[in-house]
């Protein structure tokens, strides 16, 4: 039998790729810088100043007190000799970046502001104190667990007490809570003895 004449392999024509259209893609918008904010601070002129003194302005978006007149202008007064400076006010500032927080009373583990009062009750003729929920142990009221006295009336039988503080975010227990200090702008938590106060002052070029 003649092997069959081999045929020449058959060339493959490589396939055009498809043509891919890129949208043309214009650049990003190079973003501008923010246009400050000011707040400008005028309840800093309590005592009768006289009106030509420029008061600090509050920059909202910074949350720092920032100069109200330019600083080249004020460089230039001071060589002049020119600038009066006032003293108006002074205010707690963060200690990492210098902008405005917040100081109230939080959990001394890591300062967060989630504190919650369990109240707890106090039964007089056993003397046992307790959370409220181990006393709500029958439907006709309020039972000690401790001497199995039912249907306690509040105020005469046992009396409310504040119990400890717990912290809804970590869960640490405790008695008294810190004045802490939370940075409204860079989030930082700190004692309230760490908060640097900065000077408020007021210029005027003569
Ligand atoms: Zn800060
Ligand atoms: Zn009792
Ligand atoms: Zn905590």
């Amino acid at each position: 039998m003649e092997a069959p004449a081999l045929e020449a392999p058959a060339v493959q024509m490589p396939v055009a790729p498809p043509t891919i259209v890129i949208s043309e893609v214009a650049a990003p918008p190079q973003p501008l810088p923010p246009t400050p904010t000011l707040l400008l601070g005028d309840w800093l002129l309590t005592h009768d100043l006289p009106q030509r003194i420029k008061p600090p302005a509050l920059d909202l978006s910074q949350l720092k007190f920032v100069p109200t007149l330019p600083a080249q202008q004020v460089e230039a007064a001071r060589q002049r000799g020119s600038l009066s400076e006032v003293l108006l006010d002074r205010v707690w500032v963060c200690p990492q970046c210098r902008a405005l927080p917040s100081f109230r009373p939080a959990c001394p583990c890591f300062g967060s502001g989630g504190v919650e009062r369990d109240r707890m009750l106090h039964h007089f003729a056993c003397a046992f104190v307790g959370s409220t929920g181990e006393f709500q142990v029958s439907d006709e009221g309020l039972a000690c667990p401790k001497c199995c006295t039912q249907r306690l009336m509040v105020g005469t039988d046992c009396e409310y007490l504040d119990g400890p503080w717990r912290c809804t975010d970590c869960d640490w227990n405790t008695a008294e809570l810190e004045i802490v200090g939370h940075c409204l702008k860079c989030g930082f938590r700190f004692p309230a003895q760490q908060a640097v106060l900065e000077d408020l002052v007021g210029h005027h070029v003569a």
